[in-house]
């Protein structure tokens, strides 16, 4: 089954809504890092918000960047996402392993104390920016907390990654749900209801619920309406040349060394892990481009 995401509106407007299922984007995204199950498991759930994310900006050449900086072992993750849901990311430390928590892989404690930070670029001046300390550093909560204060959008994140014994990925998916400025008292408590009876949304995906069906758990009672749906998947925009700005801009002096040492070196892109070769007559190209 391919990736998707649904966009709904709920309460004649006065919500709006987002589900996807992600199995395929993070499993891509395990292979190419080759990543432990926790580390799967954070950089899925922020992938598959970056996924819901990117769709909900309007220009095909909007981009948005979304980058954990903190102090647990993961060291921090980065997902941008484009406005046709492609979403690529990667985390900096890929092999951490942690015992469980509570029987759960513990994203919270591999992710650590920090920043989130929501970069979006539409092609203005200067991109917007917001950034918020992180609350829980289970990702869902956390976005749930920039929404609400760097964006003033009272919404309701959840995101789930499952992993099979085989450190596979069994099932990925989430849900954001966000109030309109105008949506009334009547609204908000019907849907803090039904987001109550929602306690894991892994759960609910691993018994094979659709996106479409988990919007109809939490707004079926509120006029629910699918408005369009969307491909998802993991895609790196990567190639050599573009791979080769990251060596102009680690300097003269580096790339002289190594021309001087007089091997071909190979860069890996970050997103994706693919690997490109640099011959010494490369590095002599690129070092004068370089500062
Ligand atoms: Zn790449």
């Amino acid at each position: 089954m391919k990736d998707y995401i649904v966009r709904a509106t709920a309460a004649e407007g006065q919500v709006r809504a987002f589900a996807a299922t992600t199995r395929e984007l993070v499993e891509t995204a395990r292979k190419h890092h080759n990543t432990s199950p926790v580390a799967t498991a954070a950089l899925g759930r922020l992938m598959t918000a970056g996924a819901m994310m990117g769709s909900m900006m309007k220009n095909d050449s909007d981009m948005l960047t979304l980058q954990i900086r903190s102090g647990g072992p993961l060291g921090g993750i980065t997902v941008t996402a484009d406005s046709h849901a492609n979403v690529k990311g990667y985390v900096l430390n890929p092999d951490v392993m942690l015992p469980p928590k509570n029987g759960k892989l513990d994203v919270g404690g591999a992710v650590g104390v920090g920043l989130l930070q929501v970069i979006k670029d539409m092609g203005l001046k200067e991109p917007y920016s917001g950034q918020t300390v992180l609350v829980s550093s289970e990702i869902a909560e956390d976005l749930t907390y920039y929404f609400a204060n760097s964006e003033q959008i009272p919404s309701s994140v959840g995101l789930g990654v499952r992993m099979e014994k085989n450190n596979t990925v069994k099932c990925a998916g989430g849900f954001i749900i966000q109030l309109m400025p105008f949506a009334d008292e009547k609204t908000i408590s019907q849907l803090e209801e039904n987001l109550k009876k929602v306690t894991s949304v892994t759960a609910l995906l691993e018994k094979g619920y659709s996106p479409e069906q988990l919007l109809e758990v939490l707004l079926g009672n509120l006029e629910l309406e699918i408005t369009d749906t969307i491909e998802t998947g993991f895609y790196c925009n990567c190639s050599k040349e573009r791979v080769e700005k990251a060596i102009v801009s680690i300097g003269k002096k580096d790339i002289q060394e190594m021309i001087e040492e007089g091997k071909d070196i190979e860069v890996k892109c970050h997103f994706c892990n693919t690997a490109y070769n640099y011959t010494v007559e490369d590095l002599k190209r690129i070092i004068k481009r370089s500062r």
